[in-house]
């Protein structure tokens, strides 16, 4: 399937080893083990966001197809949960090699379609696969309990066992990422799995399962559909779906909870995020400056761990003008471009959107110390592209302070003291990340344990835990309550029987009817 290419059309041709041969490619579905053409007379276009152009569609499913692939995952379910975990362990160690082998191929097709840097994109898969690496620790990660002699020639013991048919509801943000943090390990647990991959970026997925198939994943175990809100229903309402993992924005995220726990799943939903940065003025200067720009603007601010939001506490307020200027010479450029550091937003509703919350900031009082409104991309002028964005003296009150803005945009605000930092953040409804930048150790104590965000680095800009850690946002940024991957990930996609067992020695015979409680 995967050869190596040099542009963007060679990057096509790949894409439609998954897509159709039409002249603009159609994406397609995977539904029993088989890449198939949807019949649907609803389409959605894929843009490169460099430059607008249609690079691909993306069928909305029909109901008809919809269910074929939830039917064919709850065929697949028995034979798959009862195959040994040795094998299962052998189809994802296959497979964490292919995608090893294959991360710039799969990283080219994340830019033409999601428009992020190479490096970048590549860095999107590498943290995916190492999701895809934990995966294959499986028979340690499934491990039961055991509680020899709980009474006279009795023992306990759990065994954790596949839940069923599971689905997974992707952003776009991450296109190798996000999927790789749901159906590796939901199926190696024993479970079958029902993707919808975000139809803006859809191709990265496919890619994705075709290497699946390769690796050995019988038929069946992993169905691909896509759609928007009537796929999303049709997830949240199909009663063969045991579980769903979400990861997006608030609005559907939200919805996906209360719909899928309504109708008794187990619901895992990762939202959005406003992540503060702390800057101590015993920080060290250089190294926290250069952290500060590159958790902000990388990815175009498109991550729900970008810093978003700066804290400058006492005298670091005077490093100000040096964090503009450093913020200044980042090259915004087409993603496949050499030395670009920053790329374009995923649609021209997203560039509006964030140019308008922009000017929301300076409405409502604030100083924008950089302005990337007016950013010129030369050969890209039809780009979705907004340059480094700085707005001072914010204050919580404001439009661009409440809202995610989910691009190049830093709003920073000042504060007398830690105490006061950590006030506001805890006042913010978010909390996905953040961090702190201090050289002292009790400062950041304090911090991490008083500040109430799940992920929090100290002197590090983007704590995303490492796969043998879960992924721990709280408050507005997740509903549900176990978190992605790691343990939380293993308790999820798993439910636990528990076995009572008593072997008496023939002597020991019950000799009457025991009407009372056991104890
Ligand atoms: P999105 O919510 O628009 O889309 C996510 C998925 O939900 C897509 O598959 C989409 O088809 C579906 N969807 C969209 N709107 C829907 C609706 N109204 N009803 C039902 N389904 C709907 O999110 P996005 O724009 O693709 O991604 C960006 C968002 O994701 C940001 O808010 C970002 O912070 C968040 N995000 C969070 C995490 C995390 O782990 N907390 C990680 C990445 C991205």
């Amino acid at each position: 399937l995967l050869r190596t290419f040099a542009n963007k059309k060679a990057a096509l041709q790949l894409g439609r080893m998954c897509y159709s041969s039409s002249s603009v490619p159609t994406t397609k579905l995977f539904i029993d083990g088989k890449f198939v053409e949807s019949n649907t007379s609803e389409w959605l276009d894929i843009h490169d966001p460099a430059t607008n152009e249609v690079v691909g569609r993306v069928p909305k499913a029909t109901q008809e197809e919809m269910l074929a692939a939830v039917n064919s995952c709850s065929r697949a379910f028995h034979s798959w949960s009862e195959t040994s975990i040795l094998s299962r362990q052998q189809i994802f160690l296959r497979y964490q090699q292919l995608i090893k082998d294959n991360i710039k191929e799969l990283a080219k097709l994340i830019t033409l379609e999601q428009g992020k840097t190479l490096a970048d994109a590549e860095g999107d898969v590498f943290r995916g696969l190492q999701v895809v690496e934990h995966a294959c620790s499986i028979t340690s990660l499934m491990l039961g309990e055991t509680l020899p002699s709980i009474t006279k020639d009795m023992d306990t013991y759990t065994y954790r066992l596949p839940i069923g048919v599971c689905a997974g509801i992707a952003p776009f943000n991450f296109p190798a990422m996000i999927p790789l943090w749901m159906y590796p390990l939901g199926m190696v647990c024993g479970n079958t799995y029902l993707m919808k991959p975000s139809e803006r970026v859809p191709g990265c997925t496919m890619l994705l399962a075709k290497m699946l198939q390769d690796s050995g994943a019988p038929d069946g175990t992993l169905n691909i559909i896509h759609g928007q809100h009537a796929a999303v229903n049709f997830i949240c309402d199909h009663p063969a779906i045991k579980a769903i993992s979400f990861v997006g924005s608030n609005q559907a995220g939200e919805y996906i909870y209360e719909r899928g726990s309504k109708n008794g799943k187990r619901v895992q939903s990762n939202m959005g995020a406003k992540n503060h940065g702390v800057v101590m003025p015993d920080a060290n200067k250089e190294n926290t400056l250069n952290q500060l720009v590159g958790a902000a603007f990388g990815a175009a601010g498109q991550r729900c761990m970008a810093l978003s939001t700066a804290i400058f506490v006492g005298e670091s307020r005077e490093w100000l003008p040096e964090l503009v200027e450093r913020s200044r010479s980042l090259r915004v450029n087409a993603g496949d471009q050499p030395g670009a550091d920053v790329g374009p937003l995923i649609s021209p509703e997203a560039k509006t959107r964030v140019e308008s919350l922009i000017q929301s900031g300076v409405d409502e009082g604030a100083k924008l110390l950089l302005d990337g409104r007016k950013v010129n991309v030369k050969g890209y002028e039809n780009g979705n592209f907004v340059g480094p964005t700085i707005l001072g003296n914010v204050t919580s009150n404001m439009t661009c302070y409440r809202e995610e803005i989910f691009g190049p945009v830093l709003v920073v605000l000042e504060a007398d003291t830690l105490d006061e930092a950590i006030s506001l953040i805890n006042n913010n409804p978010y909390g996905n990340g953040t961090a702190i930048f201090t050289t002292n150790g009790a400062t950041a104590r304090k911090y991490t344990h008083e500040v109430d965000v799940g992920q929090i680095g100290v002197n590090v800009p983007i704590p995303v835990p490492l796969p043998m850690f879960s992924f721990t946002g709280s408050r507005g940024s997740f509903r549900g309550d176990t978190n992605f991957y790691g343990k939380q990930g293993i308790q999820f996609y798993t439910q636990i029987k528990t076995v009572t067992s008593q072997w008496k020695a023939e002597d020991a015979t019950v000799t009457s009817p025991a009407v009372t409680m056991p104890t």
